[in-house]
């Protein structure tokens, strides 16, 4: 796998290659989703891109079909795990000021009733 120097160190490049463990609900050559250990809602899924992308402030001009394609596999995860009625949340902290505490860019789909007050 290609790896950039600070993938190494990323606790969701690990994910991502398999070194650490994860419950693992989504894998495509571009995009990992994975469930958060530390959930604010019933459905914590974090959706994140398998390159090392630090946040969003890192993403280049030619990452905006990757960035779609996260919306799009986090309403298709939304619906497998029966949010689309309902409805849920999806949210991207970035940088100190966003809460951002995981430089690896990832999208979190949160859903169930929690889903409204976790804006973390
Ligand atoms: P953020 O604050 O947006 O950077 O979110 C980081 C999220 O990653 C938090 O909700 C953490 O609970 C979650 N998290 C951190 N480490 C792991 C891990 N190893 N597996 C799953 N979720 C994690
Ligand atoms: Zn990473």
């Amino acid at each position: 796998m290609d790896r950039s120097p600070d993938s190494y160190s990323c606790a969701f490049c690990k994910i991502v290659s398999g070194e650490a463990p994860a419950q693992v609900v989504y894998r495509d050559d571009s995009l990992t989703a994975f469930r958060d250990t530390h959930p604010f809602a019933s459905t914590h899924i974090l959706i994140v891109p398998n390159r090392h992308i630090a946040s969003v402030n890192d993403l280049d001009e030619g990452e905006q079909v990757l960035v779609g394609q996260m919306v799009w596999v986090a309403k298709k995860l939304a619906a497998s795990e029966g949010l689309s009625a309902r409805g849920y949340r999806l949210l991207i902290n970035t940088g100190e000021h966003g809460g951002q505490t995981v430089f690896h860019l990832h999208l979190h789909l949160l859903g169930g009733p929690l889903a409204r007050l976790a804006l973390k």
